[in-house]
């Protein structure tokens, strides 16, 4: 048999490095919105870069049963432009909850799959404004981005915020657990059900933090979290996939967030009894 024609194609010569377009990653989500239920598409968050205009898109997913005062969990990927896996990530979990929505009872989920538009444009860690957005929250940060993500945190009141990053400097799995002193429950299944796609990072020292188990309880000033006064503090998991291909990094993260939802709803089952 032979080797399909595309498999031999190579770049156009000349051609400028290619990085995502925010509608390259929005387009299945949009095409899914469009026809489901389930999934509403907002696109009307906008700030102006340098005379262009971007949008910081955002999702809603209303599981069944979700009733009038539901469970939310806020999803946020793609802070860091050059983490394209995270947003795939959750194009991909959306694509799951389509057609698995039981995994979504209970739960009106916000979505977030692209918190750094230009830096997803220009394939950078930073901004186009030069800044680590993930360093500016709840400061009086100037920038766009992360103005329009602190009104959303206000707003929906979240019961859990997940952060879904990669760190090429990593050979294994990890997170950063804070928060409620429940997130330490649902970070270890979670780390410990995506270990069947990438193995944990068990060093004593991550990122320069104090790890156990792929586990760090400390973390970097200014990262996506609930406003520091707000009580009873929700929980909050960055969850971090190590150097791998692409494929594996955004399945780890999927599984990862399947086994959050499907833990927080039996702490949440459980609660009345405490
Ligand atoms: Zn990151």
């Amino acid at each position: 048999m032979s080797t399909p024609a595309i498999l031999h194609q190579s770049p156009a010569v000349g051609a400028p490095a290619r990085h995502r377009s925010l509608a390259g990653v929005l387009e299945p989500l949009d095409r899914i919105a469009a026809q489901s239920a389930s999934l509403i598409a907002n696109h009307d968050a906008r700030f102006e870069v340098d005379g262009r205009t971007y949008e910081l898109p955002r999702y809603l997913y209303l599981g069944p049963d979700h009733g009038s005062d539901p469970i939310r969990i806020g999803i946020f990927a793609g802070i860091h432009g050059d983490e394209p896996e995270g947003p795939q990530a959750l194009v991909e979990f959306v694509r799951l909850l389509e057609a698995k929505p039981e995994l979504a009872r209970g739960y009106v989920l916000f979505l977030y799959p692209v918190n750094n538009p230009t830096g997803l444009e220009d394939g950078t860690r930073l901004s186009r404004s030069g800044r680590d957005l993930n360093r500016e929250f709840w400061k009086g940060s100037k920038e766009p981005e992360v103005q329009l993500l602190e009104a959303e945190l206000t707003a929906h009141a979240l019961h859990g915020i997940i952060s879904l990053h990669t760190d090429d400097t990593s050979h294994g799995l990890y997170g950063f657990a804070s928060g409620s002193t429940l997130t330490e429950h649902l970070i270890e299944p979670a780390l410990r059900a995506a270990a069947q796609v990438l193995p944990r990072n068990q060093n004593e020292i991550i990122d320069g933090f104090h790890a156990r188990n792929g586990i760090i309880r400390e973390g970097y000033e200014g990262v996506l979290s609930a406003h520091p006064e707000i009580r009873p503090r929700p929980f909050e998991i960055i969850l971090e996939t190590p150097r791998s291909p692409a494929f594996l990094k955004q399945a780890a993260l999927v599984v990862a967030l399947q086994s959050i939802l499907l833990e927080y709803r039996k702490f949440i089952a459980y609660a009345p009894n405490l």
